[in-house]
């Protein structure tokens, strides 16, 4: 895998490339969305797909949505594990999605959380969700306007942090954390940036297809 490493305690890891400027973005949580919720993800005996998530996946990219994982680790920080743990799961999560033909191009983590990085300060909010600069990041590097990109999550916090990178809405989840996490996400609703509930990756992939994203 194609690792860049931004400030130190942010892993931007490339995927499968595009084959053409995707018209969309879909990016994705990965704990509690993408694989189920176990609290600390790091075993690959732990790593359990989601139902729904791989044919989610392959609907976007079969209509040129470029998709990533967009993921809080605060497990680093708190020296539950390292790296190496992380990108093991990784690679074991794209390889059990590429073998039933979806594509991640994209995913980003970082190791940070305020009770347990040295010198928390403004710049780890930053890329921290409910802070926007994961989104951006990755928007950014994969050609796609804020404006054209969904998030989908199961905290509160992964709506916060669409919102705060101008995307045109959020997805929250009732899988992981979601059932609590619910009254927070849908108060971050406003005209401009729709928050839709969705019990299931099911669900959710039909909402995204009535928003459009999937053309
Ligand atoms: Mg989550």
């Amino acid at each position: 895998m194609d690792v860049v490493t931004l400030p130190a305690g942010v892993v931007y890891t490339v995927g499968a490339p595009l084959s053409a400027a995707p018209r969309a973005a879909l990016l994705l949580d990965r704990d509690g969305t993408l694989v189920r919720e176990v609290n600390y993800l790091h075993k690959l005996e732990d790593l359990r797909l989601q139902s729904g998530a791989v044919a989610l996946i392959k609907a976007a990219n079969d209509a040129g949505v470029a998709v990533a994982a967009v993921s809080n680790q605060s497990g680093i920080d708190r020296g539950m594990f390292g790296w190496d743990a992380y990108h093991a799961v990784e690679r074991e999560l794209r390889r059990r999605l590429g073998a039933r033909g979806a594509t991640l191009n994209a995913s980003v983590a970082n190791g940070f959380h305020p009770e347990h990085t040295r010198g928390w300060a403004d710049q780890h909010a930053h890329w921290r969700k409910p802070g926007p600069g994961m989104l951006q990041l990755v928007v950014e590097r994969l050609g796609v306007r804020p404006r054209r990109a969904w998030m989908v999550g199961d905290m509160a916090s992964d709506a916060q942090a669409a919102k705060a990178a101008g995307l045109a809405g959020a997805v929250h989840l009732l899988t992981g954390h979601g059932v609590r996490q619910r009254r927070d996400a849908s108060a971050l609703a406003s005209p401009d940036f729709p928050v839709l509930v969705a019990r299931s990756l099911r669900e959710a992939h039909e909402l995204l297809a009535e928003q459009g994203l999937f053309g």
